[in-house]
């Protein structure tokens, strides 16, 4: 899972520092949250996020519940826990199911981000809970992706619906609401709808995207963000909000992310969940996001 790393040290030296006090002053809990404002800004986490978290955590720090605590260096690292795991969505939120299958999901983001590998994890994951998902490849964009798509279906031992080849560029629209169809036809109690990313956002891409929810009214719709993006992941998270209206989020590359930042900000400014954290190449790297897991894992 993620390192969080620089953030994990940061916050843990701050603490530190606080744990060697007795009763905290005023100044002492300015000083902590400065700090911490200095960690989370250093870890890529947006502005208006760690300046309402920050606020959060300054107020708490200051009132009773600290002043009365019999360890308030501890109240205090058990506040910004709380606030953290507030900020990264509070409750765990699962898949939502339609009440008629085949549950729709589609997935939407830049190019790069990991949905084709996603499609791959996710089908495999409901396969082994006695599921039968199809994926569909609407990235029609990418010469390589049908094919790319077909491996993952395969390594996963899940059925793909599919543009027959040679039939040219063929039209994504018309081939999310064609694999619907089979899945309803055959049975198949979930569809996973690959569809195409650009490097940047696009206009063209995203109405593609937007079309496509349209035509097939999915019962999610998630964003697929790499984690590495940084700073960028919000105002690639807000696009696709208003372009797409997704109903939740996957971050994906979270091995990789020493700085953890994007987890903090996309929940934060978009007031959308997290709902699955992608942590690897491989379709077993995959599993259900727990805000208060992984605030755990950023304070440890
Ligand atoms: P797409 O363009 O959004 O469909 O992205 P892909 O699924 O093709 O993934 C792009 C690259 O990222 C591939 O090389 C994947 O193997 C890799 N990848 C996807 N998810 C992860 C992840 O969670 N961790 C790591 N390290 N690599 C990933």
């Amino acid at each position: 899972m993620a390192t969080f790393g620089n953030l994990s040290a940061r916050l843990t030296d701050t603490f530190k520092n606080l744990r060697s006090k007795g009763k905290l002053s005023a100044a002492d809990v300015d000083g902590t949250v400065r700090e911490i404002r200095r960690a989370l800004l250093e870890a890529d986490v947006a502005l208006e996020v760690v300046k309402e978290f920050t606020a959060k955590v300054r107020e708490r720090a200051l009132g009773d519940e600290v002043n009365q605590a019999l360890n308030p260096a501890q109240q205090v690292v058990q506040i910004v826990n709380e606030e953290l795991v507030g900020i990264l969505g509070g409750e765990q939120r699962r898949l939502q199911f339609a009440k008629n299958p085949p549950t729709v999901i589609m997935l939407a983001g830049l190019q790069g981000a990991g949905k084709t590998t996603l499609a791959g994890k996710l089908a495999k994951w409901l396969k082994g809970q006695g599921h039968t998902p199809l994926l569909v490849a609407c990235d029609l964009q990418r010469p390589n992706a049908v094919t790319q798509l077909g491996v993952v279906a395969e390594q996963a031992g899940v059925a793909i619906y599919a543009p027959e080849p040679g039939n040219g560029v063929g039209d994504p629209v018309k081939v999310a609401k064609n694999g619907v169809a089979e899945a309803r036809s055959k049975q198949y109690d979930f569809v996973i709808i690959d569809t195409a990313g650009r490097l940047g956002v696009d206009q063209e891409l995203m109405q593609q995207a937007a079309n496509i929810r349209k035509a097939v009214d999915p019962d999610e719709v998630l964003f697929v963000i790499d984690a590495l993006i940084g700073q960028d992941a919000v105002a690639t998270a807000k696009a696709f909000q208003e372009g797409v209206d997704f109903t939740g989020v996957v971050l994906t590359k979270l091995d990789g992310d020493q700085r953890g930042g994007a987890a903090l900000s996309v929940r934060g400014t978009t007031g959308k969940p997290i709902l699955f954290a992608s942590t690897g190449e491989g379709l077993g790297d995959f599993e259900p996001f727990h805000p208060d897991r992984m605030a755990s894992r950023i304070l440890d």
